[in-house]
């Protein structure tokens, strides 16, 4: 066997804008710290782009992504304008990288940052959520965009963060979601997240409404350890974090797939500072450590984080970093380079060492036996405008047109039960959702269904869209309206 059939495969692509610089002096560090890996380059990015591609990645280049387990890649310019899709987004669903590891540390007093305890690590939802990017404009007045969240996409996540927690000798996993007000979606998430921590009776587990956790992450971050939470929230917490961190530039970010996983830096190309040797290559690089981590070379990971651990505390500082009185020397790319290698093998006085025990981890999908769902109403969301909108007229409307075994529940505007029995300072919209249910709960099908609409649109009702009412295993799958 050759020296490079014994080497890991990996995938690397140099990116745009400091994407070069950063990535040659993280495969300089990589090597001199002898991780054993095969570097096989893709072309991605802005040139892929310009070429006429819109999404950024040639076809070519998904076939040597897909073969590799890793994926290291450097930050892409996205050009403005001419609809070019963001490549991240299209690398992150088309491979099922469902989960996107952010750590975020201080690094004070050699970085500048009030938190000198600050060591989370936040593990977002990466495919779900309102990011399906699943919107419509339905009324002259009403957008919409649709949040899925599924039982296996929660199931896998949560999952994955206790197998990161037990993994890298993590103590307590926090949930964090807005179940108070969005009792299926989010009550869905914490729901499973509750069962899958009785799976691991040795990590403690909490759960926190998002406001106040966010508020928590922002003032006082060092409380946390790993937090596991949906994909909104985690892009939005994992920014508070990196910023009360101090250190945005110095953060690296896994995106998790049950196949191929893909590593970077958590800025972008620095446009305004390529090929001039000021970039900090940390973010990379810290991102390629996450790499060895997962792929089981925990050795080199710790050998390198510590020297750069060290780098830091030497002062030895790039200019985003730099500090009179804080920093003892600004250097450049490559000399911050040479200074990490030069300090391979030493261990940091003040800050922590890094100490990893992981593992890939392996968190596949599961799916559960179906629960017997029935039909007991539907929502009927209407576009009327009519007049001065006044909702008792439509509940006429609506019951005179109601066929033989159906019955109008209530009719509420932007989830606010407006008809029967509706108060006057309520603000209407044009568009109203209008509950019909079983008159005598027996279950309907869709052919009582068909037969309403019909009845509808024979009464010219300006039918927008339908939610069917079901209950799994008897347990209500929907909402009850604000005042129902
Ligand atoms: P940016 O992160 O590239 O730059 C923001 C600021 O931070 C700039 O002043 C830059 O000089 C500085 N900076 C960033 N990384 C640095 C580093 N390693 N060392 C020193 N300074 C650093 O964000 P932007 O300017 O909004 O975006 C530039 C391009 O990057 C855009 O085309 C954007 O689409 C793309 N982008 C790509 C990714 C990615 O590939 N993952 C992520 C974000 C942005």
């Amino acid at each position: 066997m050759t020296a490079t059939a014994e080497k890991t495969p990996v995938t690397v692509a140099y990116g745009d804008g400091i994407g070069p610089e950063i990535m040659e002096s993280v495969i300089r560090i990589l090597d001199a710290a002898g991780a054993p890996l095969d570097y096989q380059v893709v072309e991605i990015g802005e040139k892929a782009y310009l070429s006429g591609n819109t999404s950024g990645i040639p076809a070519e280049a998904w076939d040597t992504i897909r073969r590799n387990k890793a994926f290291l890649k450097a930050p892409i310019t996205t050009p403005q304008g001419g609809g070019y899709k963001s490549l991240n987004v299209t690398i992150r669903k088309s491979l099922g990288l469902f989960a996107n590891v952010r750590p975020t540390k201080s690094y004070a007093p050699y970085v500048n940052s009030p938190h000198t305890g600050m060591d989370m690590v936040i593990v977002r939802e990466n495919e779900e959520d309102l990011y399906a990017g699943i919107e419509h404009q339905q009324t002259a007045e009403v957008t919409q965009v649709l949040k899925l969240i599924t039982r296996p996409g929660s199931e896998r996540i949560i999952r994955y963060a206790f197998e990161y927690a037990e993994a890298h000798g993590r103590k307590t996993v926090t949930c964090m979601s807005k179940d108070n007000i969005m009792k299926h979606t989010d009550g869905l998430f914490h729901k499973v997240f509750d069962e899958i921590a009785k799976e691991y009776p040795n990590i403690e587990s909490n759960h926190q409404i998002i406001d106040i956790g966010s508020a928590r992450v922002a003032a006082m971050p060092e409380t946390f350890d790993v937090i596991v939470t949906l994909n909104l929230y985690g892009d939005i917490i994992s920014d508070i974090a990196a910023q009360v961190a101090g250190s945005v530039g110095l953060a690296g970010s896994a995106n998790i797939g049950s196949t191929v996983s893909m590593f970077e830096a958590v800025h972008g190309s620095a446009p305004d500072i390529a090929g001039k040797d000021v970039a900090n290559p940390s973010g990379l690089l810290n991102g390629a450590i996450q790499m060895l981590v997962h792929l089981g070379f925990a050795e080199q990971a710790e050998k390198i984080n510590n020297a750069w651990l060290v780098t830091l505390e030497d002062g030895i500082h790039t200019a985003d970093v730099f500090r009179p009185g804080l920093s003892e020397r600004e250097v450049g790319t490559k000399a911050f380079t040479d200074a990490i290698i030069e300090r391979l093998g030493q261990m940091p006085r003040r800050l922590k060492a890094a100490h990893f025990q992981s593992a890939e981890i392996h968190v596949p999908p599961v799916r559960n036996t179906p629960p017997k769902k029935e039909l007991e109403g539907i929502d009927v969301f209407l576009d009327w405008a009519d007049g001065d909108r006044h909702p008792d007229r439509l509940g006429k409307i609506l019951e005179d047109a109601c066929p033989e075994g159906w019955k109008l529940k209530m009719i509420t505007n932007r989830g606010v039960k407006v008809y029967p029995d509706g108060l006057p300072e309520t603000f209407w919209t044009d568009h109203w959702r209008c509950r019909f249910i079983s008159p005598d709960g027996s279950a309907l099908t869709f052919s009582d269904v068909l037969r309403l609409l019909g009845a509808l649109n024979d009464a010219s009702c300006d039918v927008i869209k339908t939610e069917h009412l079901y209950t799994f295993d008897g347990e209500r799958g929907y909402s009850l309206g604000q005042g129902e």
